[in-house]
C-alpha cells in the first residue's frame, strides 16, 4: 500500500515530474512563460508535451483532452488517442506541442447566449499552464480556458483567470504605496467546502425526480428529520466512512488536497473541505472534487446528490468559498500584522472588501443564482437573498472607533491615527462565528456562503476579484496622488467605514427583523433568480466588467440570456417531471388504494360499520379530485410558458406561475402520500431515502 505522501499527486503532471522530466532549459523557460504570463514557444511546447505523453502512457493513459468549463456548470471533454498510424500499418503513440497548447472543440452545442450568431461557431481551447494536467481514468486532462475563435469567453474559467489578473494588478499598485518593493505578484486564494447528501443506488432510481431534476419534486416530511441535530459532527456510519476514504484517496491522487470530512446537518448530509489553493486551481479542483462524489458514491452502490434543495424539510447544500488574497512572498492581505503599519495595510485591503461587497451586493447575489439556489436562499437555514458582512465586534469597534477618531481601548493614550497603534489579533476559532452571514470574516479570509452546493464557484470568485480590484483601483489613484500619505490613508479608511458600514451586521441573519432592518440600510434583496438576474446589465455593473476587462459587453449579455435560459429549462423539466409522476403513478396509486378502500368497505358492510375506510375514503377521494385538478392546472400553465420569447419575461412566468402551481400540486401530492398505505405508494419515502445508508 502507497502511504499518502506517495500517492498524493501520482497522477499529476506536477512541477516535481516537470523538474525530473524535462530538459533543464525547457523546464526553465516554461516556468519562465508561466510567471511572466506569455505563452511559450512552440518549440518548448513540443518538449513539454512529448514528456506528458510519455509520462501519461507510463501510467496508463492512452487518450488526452482538454478539459473545460463551458457555461453549462459542469465540465466538458473530449477524448483523442494519442495514436498515430506508420506506415507499415501499425501505430506510434505522438502528442504534439500543438495539440497540448490549443485545441479545437465544435462550440456550436455549448451555451453561447447569442455569441454564437455575431461570432463563428467553432470554438478553441488553450492551456492555462498555472493548473497541472492530470490523468483521469486513462486520459491525460489538461486544463484549458474556452474561448470563441473572436476571442470571447464560453467558459466560466477564462474571466476567472482576468479577474485575477485584475486584481493582482491594482493590489500591486496599493502594496507599492506601502512599500512593498518585493512583491511582484498577489493572488487569491480559496478553500470551498462542497456539502452532498449520499442516499442508496436502489432508492435514487425508483425516483424520476432525483433521475431528472436531481431534487425531489414531491414527498412528505419522514417523522424524524434534523431536529434532534444528532447527525452534525455525528461519527461516520460504516459505509459512509468507506466511501469518504475512497473519496479521500482518488481526490489525493489527483492532486487536491482534501483535508476534512464530517457529517452536516441534515440526516444523510456531509461535508468535504480541502486546504485552499490559488482560485483557479482551487476551482478545477472543487470540478473534480464533484465530479469524483458522484463517481465514488456508484462504486459503493450509493448517489452522491449534489442539488442544492434535493429534499423539502431539511437543511439544503451549499458551498462556502472561503477567499483571501495572498502575495508571492507570502503575506496574506487579509491577516492583521505585528505592526502598526502592516495594520494599516490590512485596514485598508479589509475596507476594499467592505466596499466591494456594498456596492456590488446584486453581482454576488447574480453571481450564485439558480433554479436550485433560489431554495436555498432566505429559506431560514442558508443565508438571507439580503448580503450583509460579519466581521464580529472586535473588528466592529475597531471600525467605529476609527470612524469617530477615538481610540478603540480606553487604555490606549495615543492619538486614535491608523498607523500608530497596535491590533489586537483577532480571534479565529470556530466558537466566535457567525453561521447565519453571506460572507462572514474569519480572522484570516472571508467566507462567503451563498454558493450552491452544485454550482462552479468559477462565477462568485469572478465577481469578488473584480469588485475588489475596483476597489483597489479608486484607492491607489486617490492615494497615488495624496500630498501626506499616511494621513490621506486615514481619510480614505475613515470615509469608508462612514459610507460603507450599512453592509456590516454582526447579528442572526435568519432573523426576520433583519430583513426588514436592511430594508432601511437600502440593502438589495434579491429573493429570486429572475429578479436577481435582471440586474445583471446595470450600468455599474457593465462598467465594473468591462472596466478591468474581465467581460466584454457581449459577454455579459451572453451570460444573461444563458442563465435565464437555464432557470426557464430547469423549471420546464421539473414541471414535466411532476406532471410524469403525478399522471403515471401518484394518481393512480392513489386511486387504486382508494378502490380497494371501497372493496373492502363493501365487502366487511353485512358485518360491521366500515366507518374508518368510509372516512379516510372520503379524504383520499376528496385529495385525488383537488389533485388532479392541480395536475390540469400546471399543465395548462406549462402549455402556456412558450408564448414567451422574451427571456426575462419568460423566467417570470415560470417563477410566479409555473413555481407555483408546482408548489400547489405538490402540498396535494404529499397529503395523499401520508393517506396511502405503503404498498400503493409508488415511491421509497423521504425515510427510506434519508436512513438508507447504514
Ligand atoms: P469551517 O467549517 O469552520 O468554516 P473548514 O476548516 O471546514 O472551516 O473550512 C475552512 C476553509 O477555509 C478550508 O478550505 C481552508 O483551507 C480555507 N482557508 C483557510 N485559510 C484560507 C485563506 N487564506 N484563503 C482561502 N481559504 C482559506
Ligand atoms: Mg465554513
Amino acid at each position: 500500500m502507497a502511504t499518502v505522501p506517495e500517492m498524493f499527486g501520482c497522477l499529476v503532471f506536477n512541477d516535481k515530474v516537470m523538474q525530473e522530466r524535462l530538459p533543464r532549459e525547457t523546464y526553465k523557460l516554461m516556468k519562465k512563460s508561466f510567471l511572466d504570463g506569455k505563452r511559450m514557444s512552440l518549440e518548448v511546447a513540443t518538449v513539454v508535451a512529448n514528456a506528458m505523453k510519455d509520462w501519461a502512457i507510463e501510467n496508463g493513459a492512452t487518450h488526452y483532452t482538454h478539459w473545460f468549463q463551458p457555461m453549462t456548470g459542469i465540465t466538458a471533454e473530449k477524448h483523442d488517442s494519442f495514436i498515430s498510424p506508420t506506415d507499415n500499418g501499425n501505430v506510434i503513440m505522438e502528442f504534439s506541442g500543438k495539440e497540448l497548447v490549443r485545441g479545437e472543440p465544435d462550440a456550436s452545442s455549448f451555451p453561447s447566449g447569442g455569441l454564437r450568431a455575431t461570432f463563428e461557431a467553432r470554438g478553441y481551447t488553450a492551456w492555462d499552464p498555472t493548473s497541472y494536467a492530470f490523468i483521469k481514468e486513462g486520459t491525460l486532462c489538461i486544463p484549458t480556458a474556452f474561448c470563441s475563435y473572436g476571442g470571447e469567453a464560453l467558459d466560466q474559467k477564462t474571466p476567472l483567470l482576468r479577474s485575477m489578473e485584475a486584481l493582482n494588478k491594482q493590489a500591486l499598485r496599493v502594496l507599492k504605496l506601502f512599500g512593498n518593493e518585493d512583491v511582484t505578484g498577489v493572488k487569491t486564494t480559496v478553500g470551498p467546502e462542497q456539502e452532498y447528501f449520499l442516499i442508496s443506488r436502489e432508492m435514487y432510481e425508483a425516483r424520476k425526480d432525483l433521475i431528472y431534476t436531481g431534487r425531489t419534486l414531491f414527498g412528505c416530511k419522514p417523522p424524524k428529520g434534523q431536529e434532534m441535530d444528532d447527525h452534525y459532527f455525528g461519527t461516520l456510519k460504516p459505509a459512509v466512512a468507506d466511501y469518504m476514504k475512497d473519496l479521500d484517496e482518488t481526490l489525493w491522487k489527483l492532486g487536491v488536497l482534501a483535508k476534512t470530512k464530517h457529517n452536516e446537518v441534515a440526516p444523510a448530509q456531509h461535508e468535504l473541505a480541502p486546504i485552499f489553493t490559488t482560485s483557479n486551481i482551487a476551482v478545477d479542483h472543487n470540478q473534480l472534487t464533484m465530479e469524483m462524489m458522484k463517481k465514488v458514491a456508484r462504486r459503493h452502490g450509493m448517489v452522491c446528490l449534489l442539488h442544492e434543495k434535493p429534499f423539502e424539510g431539511v437543511n439544503g447544500s451549499g458551498k462556502h468559498n472561503n477567499w483571501s488574497m495572498i502575495t508571492n512572498t507570502g503575506t496574506n492581505l487579509l491577516e492583521a500584522g505585528q505592526t502598526p503599519y502592516e495594520n494599516a495595510q490590512f485596514l485598508l485591503f479589509l475596507c476594499a472588501v467592505i466596499k466591494a461587497v456594498d456596492e456590488y451586493q446584486d453581482m454576488l447575489r447574480i453571481s450564485v443564482a439558480s433554479a436550485g439556489n433560489d431554495h436555498r436562499l432566505g429559506a431560514n437555514e442558508a443565508p438571507p437573498a439580503v448580503m450583509s458582512i460579519f466581521i464580529g465586534d472586535e473588528l466592529m469597534e475597531i471600525l467605529e472607533a476609527i470612524e469617530a477618531d477615538r481610540p478603540y481601548d480606553s487604555k490606549e493614550t495615543l492619538l486614535m491615527k491608523i498607523g500608530v497603534h497596535v491590533l489586537p489579533r483577532f480571534p479565529k476559532d470556530n466558537t466566535d462565528r457567525n453561521r447565519t452571514s453571506p460572507f462572514a470574516f474569519t480572522g484570516n479570509r472571508f467566507e462567503f456562503r451563498m454558493a450552491g452546493s452544485s454550482q462552479s464557484i468559477a462565477t462568485p470568485n469572478t465577481v469578488l476579484n473584480t469588485a475588489v480590484a475596483e476597489e483597489l483601483r479608486i484607492f491607489a489613484d486617490e492615494l497615488e496622488g495624496a500630498q501626506d500619505f499616511t494621513s490621506s490613508l486615514h481619510e480614505l479608511i475613515k470615509r469608508t467605514i462612514a459610507q460603507h458600514k450599512r453592509i456590516l451586521f454582526n447579528g442572526n441573519g435568519y432573523d426576520e427583523s433583519w430583513i426588514a432592518e436592511a430594508e432601511r440600510r437600502g440593502l438589495s434583496n434579491l429573493k429570486s433568480t429572475p429578479e436577481a438576474l435582471s440586474h445583471l446589465l446595470d450600468d455599474k455593473n457593465i462598467a465594473l466588467f468591462t472596466t478591468h476587462n474581465v467581460f466584454s459587453l457581449p459577454e455579459m449579455k451572453s451570460r444573461y440570456e444563458i442563465n435565464l435560459e437555464n432557470y426557464c429549462k430547469t423549471l420546464n423539466i421539473e414541471a414535466l417531471t411532476m406532471i410524469d409522476m403525478a399522471r403515471h403513478d401518484i394518481f393512480p396509486a392513489a386511486s387504486a388504494y382508494a378502490s380497494q378502500l371501497a372493496a373492502n368497505a363493501a365487502s366487511k358492510e353485512a358485518f360491521v360499520s366500515c366507518s374508518a375506510e368510509k372516512k379516510l375514503l372520503e379524504r383520499i377521494s376528496a385529495l385525488t379530485d383537488s389533485f388532479y385538478g392541480k395536475l390540469e392546472t400546471l399543465e395548462a400553465a406549462l402549455a402556456e410558458a412558450d408564448k414567451y420569447t422574451n427571456s426575462k419575461d419568460a423566467a417570470f412566468y415560470y417563477k410566479d406561475t409555473v413555481l407555483s402551481a408546482m408548489d400547489a400540486l405538490r402540498s396535494d401530492g404529499d397529503a395523499l402520500e401520508q393517506l396511502t398505505a405503503a404498498d400503493f405508494w409508488p415511491y421509497p419515502s423521504y425515510g427510506d431515502m434519508l436512513f438508507s445508508i447504514k
